[in-house]
């Protein structure tokens, strides 16, 4: 069943305290990767979730949602475009600018990667403040993308992410405090 997948994943991933600051539960998905099982079932839950809902594109923001975006994509039959952080697409890029708890940051994608007729997934590891996917959110809706929703591993549900997302449905398979 889908709840004891989604049990087997919560206790694969590692919590490491105050990384990479003093404060911080760093929610580490690698220890998720070296478990088979667990990886598979993430990449098998969010398949049946997607695949019959027309998603034409899915976009993974760098650098963790190049990890869980590309299978989901591959499974369902759509294509993937890769959110990365500045400087690095050699292409003509358009990017959005998202402020961090100190100063700014900035996620491009390729110009022409994805068309006003697409109908995207967005995916990260995880939604922390939301800022990050909200970023991805309009860099799609910017090139007229239809944003379908939003997925991640896990969401920190004291942070309010979903709320930065305003009516973008967020869906997530572990919620961490
Ligand atoms: P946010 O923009 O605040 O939602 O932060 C989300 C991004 O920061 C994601 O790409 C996460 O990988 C990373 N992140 C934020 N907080 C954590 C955390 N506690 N553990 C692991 N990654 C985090």
């Amino acid at each position: 069943s889908g709840d004891a997948r989604v049990a087997g994943i919560a206790s694969s991933i590692r919590v490491i305290p105050d990384f990479p600051k003093p404060g911080i539960m760093f929610q580490d998905i690698t220890t998720l990767l070296l478990d088979p099982k667990a990886f598979r079932d993430t990449i098998d839950l969010f398949v049946e979730r997607y695949k019959d809902q027309g998603i034409t594109v899915v976009a993974g923001v760098e650098a963790r949602g190049f990890i869980f975006g590309p299978p989901i994509a591959l499974a369902i039959g759509a294509k993937f475009v890769p959110l990365r952080k500045p400087k690095k697409l050699p292409g003509e890029v358009i990017s959005e600018e998202y402020s961090l708890e100190y100063g700014t940051d900035k996620i491009e994608m390729h110009v022409g990667a994805v068309e006003d007729n697409d109908r995207a997934l967005v995916v990260d590891d995880l939604i922390a403040t939301g800022g990050t996917l909200c970023a991805a959110v309009n860099l799609l809706e910017r090139v007229g993308a239809k944003v379908v929703e939003c997925a991640c591993v896990i969401e920190l549900p004291e942070l309010k992410g979903r709320d930065k997302l305003g009516d973008r449905p967020v869906f997530v398979l572990v919620k961490a405090d």
